[in-house]
């Protein structure tokens, strides 16, 4: 196996999973509030505070420097924006992604949401940075490698849709620390990298660009920009590689239902 990678036991997966389901609960939180008119800073704040009362301890937080719980990516920003005070508006798109620290392990999700009447071209970049994230997953099977995850979302993507797939920012291994060895580059191909073996446990996060690859990093060190400023959008799971199928530790299906109850929200 690949130096660095670390197998987690059945245990250490459940850990995880407390620790996904956390995370999964507080995006699920985030999308009941967001609306028209809240800021970064509230969400956040509000997000800490959920994350607190769940028992867990917000990953990002100081991680590297970052000053926040959450990272809140609006429109062109990428990933890694910090919340701030600027009002949501209708026809935004919000990335959030959240981690937590709960008996020694990371759960680490993310999540584009649609405020109000978004255009279908940004909704059909939602959709599609989401099923990249599904075809990605397939892949993540004992025997076969980073690469076939790698290249399934860069195929779907760039070479099916067209659109920009960042290269300098990659998903991860993730355990005990929040990033963990192998990466796994949203793009690549079959048949190269690390081998994938049971138990490996992997953020899989496609960060996908409605233009060109390109990014930028804004002054405050931290913030991801599409060089051209068009919007950009992240869907992250964290997995578990099984022998037959991988097994998915957070969970998405309860964000869609408070998007379904959140009437400032768009169904993707
Ligand atoms: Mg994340
Ligand atoms: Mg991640």
């Amino acid at each position: 196996m690949s130096k660095g990678i670390v197998l987690k036991s059945k245990e250490e997966i459940e850990l995880l999973k407390i620790s996904n389901q956390i995370v999964s609960k507080t995006l699920a939180f985030v999308g009941e509030l967001i609306r028209p008119g809240i800021t970064g800073i509230e969400l956040d704040r509000k997000a800490e505070e959920f994350i607190k009362d769940n028992g867990g301890k917000p990953s990002f937080k100081g991680y590297q420097g970052f000053p926040s719980s959450l990272c809140i990516s609006i429109n062109e920003a990428v990933v890694h924006g910090i919340p701030s005070k600027y009002e949501i508006r209708e026809k935004d798109i919000v990335s959030v992604d959240c981690g937590v620290f709960k008996n020694g392990f990371h759960g680490d999700s993310a999540y584009t949401f649609a405020v109000g009447d978004v255009n279908e071209i940004i909704m059909s970049l939602l959709r599609n940075t989401m099923k990249s994230l599904y075809l990605g997953i397939d892949k993540a099977i004992a025997g076969n490698r980073v690469g076939d995850i790698s290249h399934a979302i860069q195929e779907y993507t760039e070479l099916k849709h067209g659109y920009g797939v960042v290269r300098e920012l990659v998903g991860h291994g993730v355990g005990r620390e929040l990033h963990e060895k192998p990466e796994v580059p949203n793009f690549g191909k079959k048949g190269k990298g690390p081998v994938l073996f049971e138990g490996m446990t992997i953020a899989i996060e496609p960060m996908i660009n409605l233009g060109s690859k390109n990014i930028v990093v804004l002054k405050d060190g931290w913030t991801v920009l599409t060089k051209d400023r068009k919007p950009s959008a992240h869907f992250e799971h964290s997995i578990v590689v099984g022998k037959e199928q991988a097994m998915i530790l957070s969970d998405h299906d309860i964000i869609e239902e408070s998007i379904k109850k959140n009437i400032n929200l768009k169904k993707i």
